[in-house]
């Protein structure tokens, strides 16, 4: 027999952004279904109405498409199994949870709002007491017959043991005794997420569940349904908890505190899609050979379920930085500048080549937004020590470097053509001339046109992009302050 293809399934609830645990989980989901020649299906779970927030539902499907996430079937695409949005399924699921009370798989439950509160009240862990569970027959009817408001309870076996298998984490069981008798359609006539997902997963054909292993614990409940239901088990794979590392050197789930864990946070922070991607392929899944590198073709090629870590995975920061300027150094220059142009254009003076400074930093930064606070000299003229003017390696003083920028002043002056190129050969000439290492002529002329000692760009590449006035400006002051200093 053929095998099955497999199908797998991104369920994001549209509670708010995009979180780097979802977009793992995403990632993940749709990596098991292409690495296999299998389908990849995005559903929203909207059905807890309270919790949705507005806009959220865009973020999610923004971000897959930034990511490159494209998927088979789902909102917007369309597919044989829609509707794609539990919220537009509503009507769905009513039949499938009295299916389960005809079978005895679950129960009408009428108990108040005020009697689940004391209940809640009087013993904040217990949970529900069960008080439906055997009502007679009789009482049923009545209690539907008046219209009275109810929810729909899973009936779980008060004793054995329930397991399954989880591809990541093996065997997992759990004793029907620790689990509760919860709630599948609620009074508002929407499902719960605990069984809107297992109808849908069932009815869009999904073979393997792929998702955090914060599910691990409540999956049980779910076979149960399935097990009710006569519906085949789909692979459960759980993935290995996101950490990130608190100040004092512990590890605790990844959270805002860590820094920024939403995928549109980096990205406004200068950080690349593919390198999110690439870095959060990484965390929780071992490729089988070194290689670090992976967009998403290679990802597709080699990504296996067998390479998932059960162990928890610690978001670096500093790690996605390398991966970061990785990707930002395998960019072209026009690729790059038009990433960071907009950005220097905001924040440089009008005379600024911005175009030829975005050169000078492509190599350097490890995030876009970097480019930016790396050019802090170019934006303003920053106080600068005299000290700075001292460097041993080329032999230079404060006095040194007075008398050299007194002197190439008028050769400057006499350059026509203000390039990066003119103005070396002429610095290098004069420096002949005077018999100093053009290394000292460079050095003096640099701090006093950057006004600090280290920059992205040599001395002549600076005075490019700051043009013929700014950079004579600069000398002039620069003289000044070291005739004060003498
Ligand atoms: N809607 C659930 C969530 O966002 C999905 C969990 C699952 O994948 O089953 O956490």
């Amino acid at each position: 027999m053929a095998e099955k293809m497999i199908r797998t399934r991104f369920a994001p609830s549209p509670t708010g952004f995009m979180h780097i645990g979802n977009l793992r989980t995403a990632l993940y989901s749709y990596l098991i279904a292409k690495a296999n020649g299998g389908q990849f299906i995005v559903r929203i779970e909207d059905t807890d109405q309270v919790r949705l927030v507005e806009g959220a539902t865009d973020v999610i499907l923004k971000t897959l498409e930034m990511t490159g996430l494209d998927y088979d079937e789902g909102p917007g695409v369309g597919g044989p199994n829609g509707p794609y949005v539990q919220s537009e399924r509503k009507d769905i699921y009513k039949k499938y949870a009295e299916e389960l009370v005809e079978k005895g798989y679950a129960y009408y439950c009428f108990c108040s709002q005020e009697r689940l509160q004391q209940l809640h009240e009087e013993n904040e862990v217990g949970g529900y007491d069960r008080h439906c569970r055997d009502l007679p027959k009789e009482e049923i009817e009545r209690h539907l017959q008046n219209g009275d408001p109810y929810v729909i309870r899973q009936r779980i076996p008060l004793e054995g043991v329930t397991s399954y298998y989880d591809e990541v984490f093996g065997e997992i069981s759990m004793e029907n005794k620790e689990m509760q008798d919860q709630i599948l359609l609620k009074a508002d006539g929407y499902p719960t997420y605990n069984f809107a997902h297992v109808v849908d997963d069932h009815l869009m054909g999904v073979t393997h569940v792929v998702r955090g292993s914060e599910y691990l614990t409540s999956t049980p409940k779910y076979v149960l349904l399935y097990d009710a239901f006569g519906w085949e088990r789909p692979c459960y794979v759980h993935l290995p908890l996101l950490m990130g590392k608190d100040a004092d050197g512990n590890v605790s789930k990844l959270s805002k505190r860590h820094g920024a864990v939403s995928f549109q946070d980096l990205v406004a922070m200068g950080y690349l899609p593919e390198a999110i991607v690439n870095y959060i392929a990484l965390l929780g899944w071992c490729p089988k050979d070194n290689c670090e590198m992976f967009d998403l073709a290679s990802l597709k090629q080699n990504f296996s379920i067998e390479g998932i870590s059960k162990s928890p995975s610690v978001f670096d920061y500093q790690k996605l930085n390398w991966f970061n300027s990785e990707y930002i150094k395998q960019l072209s220059d026009e690729a790059f500048a038009e990433k960071v142009v907009p950005m220097l254009k905001e924040a440089c003076p009008d005379y600024v080549d911005v175009k030829k400074l975005a050169g000078l930093l492509h190599t350097r930064v490890s995030t876009l937004n970097e480019s930016v606070e790396m050019v802090d000299f170019v934006v303003n003229r920053l106080p600068l020590d005299p000290a700075a003017y001292t460097n041993k390696k080329n032999k230079t003083t404060p006095a040194l470097c007075r008398e050299i920028l007194s002197e190439v002043t008028p050769v400057l002056e006499g350059v026509e053509d203000w390039t990066n190129d003119r103005i070396f050969e002429t610095l290098k000439e004069y420096a002949a001339q005077k018999g100093v290492k053009a290394g000292a002529v460079m050095w003096a002329v640099r701090v006093a046109v950057a006004r600090k000692s280290v920059t992205p760009g040599g001395a002549t590449e600076l005075m490019e992009v700051l043009g013929r006035a700014e950079s004579m400006a600069r000398i002039a002051q620069a003289i000044e302050e070291l005739a004060a200093e003498a």
